[in-house]
């Protein structure tokens, strides 16, 4: 059965090989994907190099995201969801690329 989903997209391989670590550190199976499933996507034109996503089973997902939740509250620069369009952005971006949103503003 072929049941993986896409968690999260790393920033660099260094990022993708600590959350796999993170999560299969945790009893979950993970695998790690580059770029070939996305090459038509946007991302590449302003990302250098690959920007490896985080794939694990369907049925450890939300499991999956508590762990990366529990971990972002630590971090700093963490991630935002954009009330506008629900596009998950990383901590650096302050617009959102997906609808223009411009994050800690209301409506
Ligand atoms: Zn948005």
């Amino acid at each position: 059965m072929s049941d993986w989903t896409q968690l999260i997209t790393a920033d660099d391989p260094i990022e993708a090989g600590f959350l796999r670590g993170l999560l299969e550190s945790a009893g979950l199976e993970v695998q790690v994907r580059s770029m070939e499933l996305w090459t038509a996507a946007v991302e590449i034109y302003y990302s250098e190099g690959a920007r490896p996503s985080i794939w694990v089973h369907e049925r450890d997902l939300e499991r999956a995201k508590g762990i990366l939740a529990r971990r972002e509250e630590a971090g700093d620069g963490e991630p935002w969801t954009c009330p506008d369009c629900d596009e998950r952005l990383e901590g650096q971006f302050t617009t959102c690329w997906r609808c223009g949103h411009t994050r800690g503003t209301r409506g």
